[in-house]
């Protein structure tokens, strides 16, 4: 921890933060300047994080050396973490596509995405069953209903599946059907849910809040971590800015912070940062080319019918061009993106 003097700092203000320091066992290197003196206070700082030295008297500025999120970080874990779902390979050279619905519907609409999207190189589904929605009026999701048909349509295809959990009482439940769990953006800092995904064995996709910055992020992911649960997906999906042209602002930069501060897959969701299919395309290039390890795309078979999030999906034809698309941009910064079956 370093600690900024004030230029009036008084020899009683500097003894009274050097005892402070030396009584919690760690030592003061002080360094005198012409205009300010500046402490550095060696040893295991964080038995100083609950010390609040910009309270004391004589004290300009403090700066902590090590970063408040450990298991997440690049310096607990210098190699990047890989995640394995059933034959899935997370944070490998292979930069893996998750698409479908938003949500789950009744009849067909789920299984028809899932065979196209699956032809086109995606090598998961996607779909909510449990379906956060601004209004209480709107379609809320199928609940277990909805897992079954994920179930039925992981059968079918072979894809594993990605679904949201919303409240911890649901957690064990969504855990006996999905093959990763979505915390979604409005559930990024709810702190009890997240305990809850960190005691299961599934690998969990953590969204970015729409007002969380990416220190708050990476510390919802301690939280997961903390619980033992090491399979943490990052997942950007835009951030509310003054900017209303598209539904969320697209932080593309996360993705390097993200990849430089921690060892976690980093995934983008373009689909809700765009808010309109015609940004999904660009957006998803933009990711591949900054170095994203997974994309989490909405793809629906009849958009104007689509139970929730239509003008924001991609009809599956629209899918299959992107995957093109990304696959030459994906091939220039010497990753890989699956042909599937259809190329
Ligand atoms: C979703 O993936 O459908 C979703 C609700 O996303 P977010 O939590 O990012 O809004
Ligand atoms: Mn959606």
């Amino acid at each position: 921890m370093i600690i900024v003097l004030r230029p009036d700092v008084t020899e009683e203000q500097f003894n009274h933060i050097i005892e402070k320091i030396e009584s919690h066992g760690l030592r003061a290197h002080i360094s005198r300047g012409t205009e300010r003196t500046i402490i550095g206070a060696i040893g295991d700082e964080s038995v100083l994080r609950n010390l609040p030295f910009e309270a004391m008297p004589g004290v300009e500025n403090v700066m902590p050396v090590l970063k408040p999120y450990k298991l997440a970080s690049r310096t607990f874990h210098p190699e990047k973490s890989k995640i394995t779902v059933r034959d899935v390979v997370i944070g490998g050279d292979e930069v893996i596509i998750a698409a479908g619905p938003c949500s789950v519907e009744k009849g067909d609409t789920l299984i028809r995405t899932a065979v196209q999207v699956k032809n086109a190189g995606a090598k998961m589904l996607r779909g909510g069953a449990f379906k956060p929605r601004t209004s209480p009026y709107d379609f809320q999701g199928l609940g277990e209903e909805g897992l079954k048909l994920l179930v039925e349509a992981r059968e079918v295809t072979g894809l594993p599946f990605i679904t949201e959990v919303m409240e911890t009482r649901t957690v064990e439940m969504v855990s006996k059907f999905a093959d990763v769990l979505q915390i979604g953006a409005r559930n990024t800092q709810n702190y009890e849910l997240l305990k809850e995904v960190g005691q299961t064995d599934k690998p969990i996709l953590l969204k970015r809040g729409m007002s969380v910055s990416l220190n708050e992020f990476m510390l919802a992911a301690e939280y997961i971590l903390n619980e033992r649960n090491h399979n943490v997906i990052l997942c950007e999906r835009g951030i509310r800015t003054f900017e209303t042209s598209t539904r969320n602002t697209l932080d593309i930069s996360s993705v390097a912070v993200l990849h430089y501060e921690t060892h976690l897959p980093v995934w983008v969701d373009p689909s809700h940062a765009a808010g309109h299919w015609r940004w999904v395309n660009p957006l998803s290039r933009a990711a591949i080319a900054i170095g994203a390890d997974g994309l989490l795309i909405e793809v629906h078979i009849d958009p104007e019918n689509a139970w929730s999030d239509g003008a924001q999906s991609l009809l599956p034809e629209k899918f299959a061009l992107l995957m093109k698309d990304i696959r030459k941009v994906a091939e220039a910064v010497g990753r890989t993106v699956s042909a599937g079956e259809g190329v």
